[in-house]
This record gives C-alpha cells, sequence and structure tokens, in this order.
C-alpha cells in the first residue's frame, strides 16, 4: 500500500503539470496538498521519504495523534489544516498547523488573532467560502466575503492570503471555481484553495493556487 500511494503520487503530479501548462501556468504556482485524513503515520510515511512535503488534515485531534512525530523528523514538512476549526481547539491549531484553510466567522478571527499574538506563531489563513451556498455546509457567504476579508484584515489584523471552498456536490464544480477567483480578485487576495481528487484539473484551469487531494494518493477511505 505505501509503494501505492507514492506511484499515486506521482500520477498526480503529473495530471498536475499537464492540467497547469494546458492553463499555460507555471507547475510550480499549484502546491499538492496531500489529504491524509484517516490515514496513520506508517501510511504517510513514505511519501515524506519520497520528499513530499503539503499534508492537509481535516481534524485537530487526529493531526495531533499522527504529525508531531513525522515534524521531529521532517521538520520542513507543511501541514494545512482543511477541516472546521471550533474557537476551542484554535490554541492547538496554532501550535500544530503551517496553514490554516477555514477561517470562516469573526469570532473565530477574533480568537485566531489572540492565540497568534500569545503562541507568537502565525499560521498562513485563507478564509473558507461557501461557494454554492449551502445551508449545511461552512464558510462565508459569496455575498459576505470581500468584506470578512478586510475585516479580519482591517479589525483583527490578520494575515489573510486568499480563500477555500468545497464546490457542492454533484453540480459541476467549474462556475464555483470561477466565481472563487473572482471573489479573490475583488478581495485583493492571491490563494485559491480549491479542486480535490475529481476536480482538481478544473480548479488549476481556474487558477487554484492550493489543490486538495486525497483518495486518488491515498485510495478510498
Ligand atoms: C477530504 C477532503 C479533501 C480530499 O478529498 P478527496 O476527494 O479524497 O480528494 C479535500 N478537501 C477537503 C476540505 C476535505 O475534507
Amino acid at each position: 500500500m505505501a509503494e501505492t500511494a507514492v506511484k499515486n503520487l506521482g500520477a498526480v503530479k503529473a495530471q498536475l503539470e499537464m492540467a497547469a501548462r494546458a492553463a499555460g501556468r507555471e507547475p510550480s504556482t499549484v502546491t499538492l496538498i496531500a489529504v491524509s485524513k484517516t490515514f496513520s503515520a506508517e501510511a504517510v510515511e513514505p511519501l515524506l521519504a519520497a520528499g513530499h512535503r503539503h499534508f492537509g488534515e481535516n481534524r485537530v485531534q487526529e493531526a495531533q495523534g499522527k504529525w508531531p512525530v513525522l515534524r521531529a523528523r521532517y521538520p520542513d514538512l507543511v501541514l494545512h489544516l482543511i477541516g472546521p476549526l471550533q474557537t476551542n481547539k484554535v490554541r492547538d491549531a496554532v501550535q500544530l498547523f503551517d496553514v490554516i484553510h477555514t477561517l470562516d466567522r469573526p469570532r473565530l478571527a477574533l480568537v485566531l488573532t489572540e492565540e497568534i499574538a500569545r503562541a507568537g506563531r502565525a499560521p498562513t489563513l485563507l478564509v473558507q467560502v461557501n461557494i454554492g451556498e449551502e445551508p449545511q455546509k461552512a464558510g462565508v457567504p459569496p455575498a459576505e466575503t470581500v468584506g470578512f476579508v478586510h475585516q479580519c484584515q482591517d479589525v483583527f489584523r490578520l494575515d489573510v492570503d486568499g480563500l477555500m471552498c468545497i464546490p457542492p456536490a454533484g453540480s459541476d464544480p467549474g462556475p464555483h471555481f470561477e466565481s472563487l477567483a473572482r471573489l479573490a480578485a475583488e478581495a485583493g487576495v492571491d490563494g485559491l484553495s480549491m479542486g480535490m481528487s475529481s476536480d482538481f484539473e478544473a480548479a488549476i484551469a481556474a487558477g487554484a493556487t492550493h489543490v486538495r487531494v486525497g483518495s486518488a494518493i491515498f485510495g478510498v477511505r
């Protein structure tokens, strides 16, 4: 299984490069995040040994059990939080993660500001947008996104590096990716975290700077 993940990673990278070139983009402008949620440290290690450095987790507690040991061996790895963040987990998240993709409300922005000042450690932050305006989904409504980014910057003094979205299941993701790119341009931020196993090529065509790929690398969860 370990060799399979390394082989799959190679295939995904090749697809990423082709998608980038097809879009007239330099492949190095797209960061591939290997989403390792539900997979063990043992399953992840071969990818680190093969030189991969960006990984994504969706739960703080699960990541805490897995990553400190790997970080000790690979200090230059970059850990991304791509799942919802509760305010009572902010302390742990700021300590553990290098990039947080799921900033989506003022209360969380406030708690992050306080914790970043306290800990003296500032993860890169992306704002999650509920791009399909789905009632059950996390994220800032599209119409409030530009205002929220400015609030984070001007009121909470947070560096916001970009936007993140998870388009509605079962619909063409392309238009949603394009909407997110337009919102980022309007808000004046560069990062675009969008695209998963089934649609990362479309996301790259729309300008993704970070794609989050799980099952295409690690297999079914
Ligand atoms: C699980 C997850 C992914 C990866 O999904 P795959 O379909 O397995 O590639 C990407 N983004 C988020 C937010 C996730 O929770």
